[in-house]
């Protein structure tokens, strides 16, 4: 233990209680599987679907960045009417609701850049989108440029936190 407090060299600081992501198998699958098409340097992504009960958020479904998607390398933006549709057969299959976003840093920590920041606020301050906190996950290559082992950074976001989250990957979709 490190009597001041700091995470010792080298390692991430994490709060004593650490708020949990229940990533279905599933869902990691098509992370893993969509990630790969950043080792063209360019960054990808989707939304997220599930359930946050307030305590835990459950991702059943994770979506990939659909055909009008736009990758860069420093950013993402996903096709929009491919996110509603995956959104519409979630809530269909299980009752499943958009509950935050996935996306890849091929170049860049696993935690999220400015821009990330202000389109996460920018759905928070959205009152037609009623979120309350959104599930934002980073993934990035263990050891770049090959994206078969992966990191994945999880943060639950409110207007006031930033907090860092545990993924407990669990089976099945719900
Ligand atoms: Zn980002």
């Amino acid at each position: 233990m490190v009597a001041s407090g700091r995470a010792p060299a080298g390692l991430p600081y994490v709060p004593a209680t650490m708020s949990v992501i229940q990533l279905r198998r599933a869902a990691l699958a098509v992370i893993a599987a969509e990630a790969r098409a950043s080792a063209d340097g360019r960054e990808t992504g989707g939304i997220l679907l599930g359930a946050d009960d307030g305590e835990r958020v459950d991702v059943r479904h994770a979506g990939g960045p659909g055909p009008d998607a736009d990758r860069s390398t420093t950013g993402f933006r996903r096709d929009l009417i491919h996110a509603q549709q995956l959104a519409i057969d979630a809530w269909a299959t299980d009752g499943s609701v958009w509950v935050g976003e996935w996306h890849t840093h091929p170049c860049s920590p696993v935690r999220p850049s400015d821009t990330d920041l202000a389109t996460y606020y920018r759905f928070l301050d959205d009152p037609t989108l009623g979120f309350q906190r959104l599930c934002a996950i980073i993934v990035a290559p263990a050891a770049p440029p090959d994206w078969d082992r992966l990191v994945l950074g999880a943060r639950l976001i409110t207007r006031t936190e930033l907090d860092p989250a545990k993924i407990v990957v669990a089976e099945g979709r719900a």
